[in-house]
């Protein structure tokens, strides 16, 4: 099989490396798009899917090969779903966990368990080429409760209030491989690895 380099929009080696394993067997190799800019798009969009399109669109642009790109947050049912696409700056410091968890447990002060329902959400965008009219879209939830304080050292953003029910353990209480297992990215990843297969 025929190995084709596709560049993922982010500047995270773990994502590289998670996202390698998947796409190896399909023949791919992953390549960063910091190799081809520093250039940072906006994310201005009110969807998931707009951002992840305006990442991928912009790799694609910039390396002049097919192009990925994954947008991520968390929507809380009694919060109307906010955070939603404003996820990383919620507390107005694009990236500064720790305020936007304070935020997000100041918001929900008050709310009984029954009303606590948030749900992870991953989008992935994959472009054969910039101008590529039919990007393949795929999308990943993952259902869960904020806690009323965090739980767990382990791994990034909400991850210490987000209650996963099926094992009853915050997502920051989880080994990275048993996040992976369930996680919203992971499930939009064999959502598009599907699509990815139905192509080749
Ligand atoms: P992005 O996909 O890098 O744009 O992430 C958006 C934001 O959503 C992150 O900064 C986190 O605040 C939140 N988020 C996305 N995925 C996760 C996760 O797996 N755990 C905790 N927070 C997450």
């Amino acid at each position: 099989m025929p190995v084709s380099d596709l560049v993922l929009a982010s500047r995270n080696r773990k994502k590289l490396v998670e996202l390698e394993a998947l796409l190896a067997p399909l023949g791919y190799r992953l390549r960063l798009v910091s190799e081809f800019s520093d250039v940072e798009p906006e994310e201005s969009a009110p969807t998931f899917v707009e951002n992840a399109l305006i990442k991928a669109r912009h790799a694609a642009a910039v390396s002049g090969l097919p192009a990925i790109a994954d947008d991520s947050g968390l929507e809380v049912a009694a919060l109307g779903g906010a955070p939603g696409v404003y996820s990383a700056r919620y507390s107005g410091v694009h990236g500064d966990d720790a305020a936007n968890n304070a935020k997000l447990l100041k918001e929900l002060t008050n709310v009984p368990d029954e009303q606590r329902g948030a749900r992870f959400i991953s989008v992935l965008a994959m472009l054969r080429h910039t101008d590529d009219p039919v990007p393949l879209i795929a999308f990943g939830a993952w259902p869960g409760r904020i806690l009323h304080a965090p739980r767990g050292a382990q791994g990034f953003g909400y991850d210490p209030l987000f209650l996963d029910p099926e094992s009853g353990l915050s997502a920051a209480e989880m080994s990275a491989v048993a996040k992976n297992a369930v996680s919203h990215r992971a499930r939009a990843f064999s959502a598009l690895l599907a699509l990815v297969r139905r192509e080749a």
